[in-house]
């Protein structure tokens, strides 16, 4: 496979979901080997995990202070239409937060026109298992693949009933991501969005862009778009984050209970030793 930009510009408009404002992406042509680079005030950030500064409930990178959050939607969508290299001028430090899953980022992208460029797309198989366990006991590891390429197993458990125990165990496809994965929303419980709303945050946050849980009952008139919704949202995330490695990443990962600061940790767990990994 060669690695592909767009043919041209692509803009996707929304608001951010913490500051409530305006956002408008620009998503541009890059050349070859550039990887997927967000731009701010002036201020160019490689979405690279070792860029992360933050990911308390979002991906965010920072560079010189200036940083831009939410890109692991949009970051998983843009691997799974094979941009491997994309220049995106951002209005606001929070990218649009949309509907609050891939599907919108996923419809934009569909309708563009790809450019192949020479140089091979870069792919990563893990050659080693790698592990990162939190305090808590929860934990994310990646080993070879057996499938050739990514392999998630993601296992989540809610108190409530209405989330529950849920599994996700599937190879992940372009078919499984669009219909599966894309389209599951963030979650999250009202006491979390009451709290938030009181120091300031999700100034843009309304049920159009997330699913609220309320204890056993869920507060979107529409329910869940999926039975799973909760764990495939997680898939979404640890796609999102993964590609942040600047890589394919063929392996099998294990994850339970995990987050965005788990799947920053186990990346620079990754690249800690190349004893861990071949690029091909
Ligand atoms: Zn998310």
């Amino acid at each position: 496979m060669k690695q592909q930009t767009l043919q041209s510009e692509l803009v996707i408009e929304g608001i951010g979901l913490h500051n409530g404002l305006k956002s408008i992406i620009k998503i541009k042509t890059a050349p070859q080997n550039s990887g997927i680079i967000f731009e701010h005030e002036g201020t160019q950030i490689q979405a690279l995990y070792s860029n992360v500064s933050n990911t308390q409930n979002c991906t965010l990178i920072e560079k010189e202070g200036v940083t831009v959050s939410t890109i692991e939607h949009l970051m998983a969508s843009l691997y799974f239409k094979g941009i491997d290299n994309a220049f995106i001028e951002c209005s606001n430090p929070e990218l649009p937060i949309l509907d609050g899953s891939a599907k919108v980022f996923l419809e934009h992208l569909k309708n563009i026109q790809l450019k192949q460029q020479e140089a091979p797309r870069k792919y990563l198989e893990v050659l080693k298992p790698v592990k990162f366990e939190d305090e808590s006991g929860n934990f994310i590891e990646l080993s070879p693949p057996t499938t050739k390429g990514l392999h998630i197993y993601f296992e989540i458990e809610f108190p409530s009933k209405i989330v529950g125990k849920q599994i996700f165990d599937n190879l992940v496809t372009n078919q499984v991501f669009e219909r599966e994965i894309a389209p599951c929303r963030t979650f999250c419980e009202k006491y979390q969005i009451d709290y938030l709303k009181s120091i300031g945050l999700i100034k843009g946050g309304s049920l159009q862009n997330a699913v609220v849980l309320d204890g056993e009952s869920i507060l979107n008139e529409e329910g869940f778009r999926l039975k799973n919704e909760c764990v495939n949202h997680k898939v979404l995330d640890l796609i999102g984050d993964l590609y942040t490695s600047s890589y394919h990443i063929l392996a099998d990962v294990k994850a339970y209970r995990t987050g965005h600061y788990h799947n920053n940790m186990i990346l620079k767990k990754l690249f800690e030793t190349t004893d861990n990994y071949t690029i091909l």
